[in-house]
């Protein structure tokens, strides 16, 4: 017999000794033999919780079915419920009235923050900061776990090139390095080094896999890429995620290469399961065992369930079809008994990490959440995220920082005045209005004047969950008042760019200038007084060739959260000198579309050299980006030299040191991220022109130098060759050093046998 501890009171008879050693999964084993198939089934099935259960008891439709389910024990998680209230009447169903009293885990899309929102995500990797985005993590997973929540459904990893895709603003941006590290740091952010503690929650790696490259940057469209993109580009953040010990998957939406990734046992059992060792569990995505049909992949919801429970989806997110139809399908010989239960082991192993079967109350404690929802410390924490994530893309005529004082400053742009835009997308349980806004955060330097015009609206339809946001506001009736008053103005502070609801899920964009009359507005003010500092508010890389010709100073401020305001001002006045670095290349022309840093050569003259017609270029616009990927300015100046490697070559095993000198030249003290790329100038598959290895991010007083070195070895080298696996092969390297993709020293060095 074995004690079972803590385990839920339900669960009293005496349970059978596995030969398992591990005592974790004996436990996992003890639950598992209790069970019937339909309880098996049960916790593989996962419910949206809002609107339909936490209501009154309803009594009719999908709502009173979910109800019913819930108390026969065929539900084994829930998403979306809000609250320690709600949390606490709905596990109280699951540990009281359902035959083993198996506790519920409850999900919910903490994608950066939960009432205090950060910066999103594609603007916390603008900061090359992973102690900022750890940080800001752990807040979110510390507020999401005092509201009764233990798992959340981020961090979004996919790799994104393509800007017309609206959840670039959920991810890391385009670069697989980087794109790693922040996954590392928001994993261990939300899950901290104590599983189960309760200030923190389960982190998510989705969407598994290839979501982002979506064709034409259409959410949810076909996706076909080689397995060279896959294993070099897309795989690594997820890879990296699985080594930081992540306890979920969530498969994604999309077909990849014929398969839906859903019921793609390539992806789930494969690489994630088999070669990667993953012994979490992987929930589906919203639906996604039922759009299987859509994407005639299975003739209905029965066949969907069988695909995808074979091919390794555990958890059934909203599909119904788990709970629908597995038990058939497991009768009929369809679905092996033995793969069902390795699904729901995953699962009552993740319950039992975290503490949940010994106490399924734990996350349910109304004092703290009252004492930790929008504590002080979290804003301060938010507000030191949003300075980090801005990023100054130009600053000529010294126009900023701007002076303190003698000033009259003209701020225009609805969004200037936007107290629910800088929320940004995904943050269903923030309020609205609840940001600072940039005109609020100027307020605060009161010995300028500050005369405020809207000049122009950016988008109607503010709510969260209307999909079809307008965008194409045409009034332009309030020009004349911006217009007039910019006239006498100092500068004018211009805050333009997408309301926070124009990016995220099903807001792809096929034009990705300035919505609306913002452009014209722009170039109107602009002839009456070009003295402009443009401030970006936008989830995604914006198209805006005019603007970086013509306007002085351009600072890209994402959408930043709660403390939006108060970062942008503190910038705009020098009280932050930015740091921000781009995680995503900035396009002259959504034609370029995907543009990314980095590219492979073509058989033609490189990019860049027009030297023919025949090089690989466009008629009617350059090759080259607007902003380059790693690209960001300060208010001190930096200077690189003196790339140095301690040796020219380095063989198998061994390595070589790369170090550079890095001087402020500026006038004031300021942070830089030294960035190392390379280039393998010939593989066995070609290889990219420029590949980020390695970042670090140094302080420089004025005058200060110091010394950046890196160590390049096999690692740093190795990629998914034509041998179909990861290795280093021999050859001539180019290394290069800078404070972006584009602007770098070069040397070079050999790797030999
Ligand atoms: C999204 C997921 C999200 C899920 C639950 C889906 O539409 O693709 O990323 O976690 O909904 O809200």
């Amino acid at each position: 017999v074995v004690v079972l501890a803590g385990c839920s009171k339900k669960i009293t008879q005496p349970l059978t000794v596995f030969s398992n050693e591990n005592p974790l999964e004996r436990k996992v084993d003890s639950v598992l033999k209790l069970m019937t198939l339909e309880e098996k089934v049960g916790q593989l099935n996962q419910y949206n919780g809002f609107w339909e259960i936490t209501g009154p008891t309803p009594k009719e439709g999908q709502a009173a079915k979910k109800y019913a389910d819930l108390k026969k024990g065929l539900v084994g998680s829930m998403l979306n419920v809000k609250g320690v209230k709600d949390v606490r009447a709905l596990q109280k169903i699951a540990v009281e009235e359902t035959r083993l009293g198996i506790p519920l885990i409850f999900g919910f899309d903490v994608i950066h923050g939960y009432k205090t929102i950060s910066p999103i995500p594609l603007a916390e990797s603008a900061s090359w900061d992973m102690e900022a985005i750890k940080n800001s993590a752990a807040i979110a997973a510390e507020e999401a776990a005092a509201v009764g929540l233990n798992w959340t459904f981020a961090p979004m990893v996919d790799v994104a090139r393509d800007a017309r895709w609206g959840r670039v603003m959920e991810g890391a941006g385009e670069d697989p390095y980087l794109g790693s590290k922040i996954a590392v740091a928001r994993i261990q952010g939300f899950q901290g080094d104590n599983l189960g503690a309760t200030n923190t929650i389960l982190a998510c790696a989705k969407h598994f896999a290839g979501y982002a490259f979506a064709e034409a940057g259409r959410d949810y469209n076909t996706v076909d890429v080689s397995e060279t993109v896959l294993q070099n580009t897309i795989f690594p953040p997820f890879k990296a995620a699985v080594d930081a010990g992540v306890r979920t998957f969530m498969n994604s939406f999309n077909e990849l290469n014929g398969i839906p990734a859903t019921g793609n046992a390539y992806l789930q059992r494969k690489i994630l399961k088999e070669d990667w060792k993953f012994e979490g569990f992987v929930v589906s995505d919203w639906g996604s065992i039922n759009e299987m049909i859509n994407h005639g992949y299975a003739k209905d919801s029965k066949q969907a369930a069988e695909i995808a429970i074979n091919a390794g989806s555990d958890m059934d997110m909203e599909s119904s079809a788990y709970v629908d139809h597995l038990v058939a399908l497991v009768n009929e010989g369809k679905v092996k008994e033995a793969i069902v239960d390795d699904a729901v082991k995953r699962i009552l192993k993740v319950k039992f990490e975290l503490g949940l079967f010994d106490d399924p109350y734990k996350y349910c404690d109304e004092n703290r959440e009252t004492t930790t929802v929008g504590k002080a410390e979290f804003q301060a924490g938010v507000l030191d995220m949003a300075k980090k994530s801005i990023v100054l893309l130009k600053n000529e005529k010294e126009l900023l920082p701007l002076k303190k004082s003698g000033q009259k400053i003209v701020v225009i742009g609805a969004l200037a005045n936007d107290k629910t835009s800088p929320l940004g997308s995904w943050r269903i349980a923030a309020d609205d209005e609840t940001a600072v806004s940039v005109l609020e955060g100027m307020q605060k330097y009161p010995e300028n004047q500050i005369v405020y015009k809207k000049g122009a609206d950016v988008a109607v339809g503010r709510t969260q969950f209307i999909w079809e946001t307008k965008i194409n506001m045409t009034d332009k009736s309030e020009f004349a008042d911006a217009i007039a008053a910019a006239k006498g103005a100092d500068v004018v502070v211009m805050v333009l760019g997408e309301h926070g609801l124009q990016s995220g899920e099903g807001r792809s964009r096929a034009d990705i200038g300035l919505p609306g009359v913002q452009q014209e507005l722009l170039e109107e003010v602009y002839k009456v007084n070009p003295n402009i500092v443009l401030v970006l508010n936008n989830g995604r890389p914006l198209a805006i060739p005019w603007a970086a010709e013509n306007i002085p100073a351009i600072v890209e401020a994402w959408q930043l959260g709660t403390q939006s305001g108060n970062a942008i001002a503190q910038v705009l006045y020098g009280d932050y000198n930015p740091s921000g670095k781009l995680p995503m290349t900035f396009p002259r022309n959504v034609g370029q579309l995907p543009l990314y840093y980095n590219h492979k050569n073509t058989g033609r003259p490189a990019m860049n050299e027009p030297e023919s017609v025949f090089w690989s270029h466009y008629i009617d616009e350059k090759t080259t980006p607007l902003y380059p990927f790693g690209y960001g300015l300060s208010y001190s100046k930096f200077e690189y030299s003196d790339l140095k490697l301690s040796g020219a070559s380095f063989a198998q095993a061994g390595s070589i040191k790369v170090s550079v000198k890095i001087k402020n030249t500026g006038k004031i003290a300021g942070k830089e991220v030294v960035q190392l790329y390379i280039r393998d100038l010939i593989g066995s598959v070609t290889r990219p022109v420029r590949e980020l290895k390695g970042f670090e991010m140094i302080e420089l007083n004025p005058n200060e130098t110091k010394i950046v070195s890196f160590v390049i070895d096999e690692n740093t080298i190795q990629y998914y060759t034509a041998n179909s696996k990861w290795e280093a092969e021999v050859g001539d390297f180019n290394v290069f050093i800078g404070g972006s993709s584009a602007k770098t020293l070069e040397a070079n060095f050999q790797y030999t046998n």
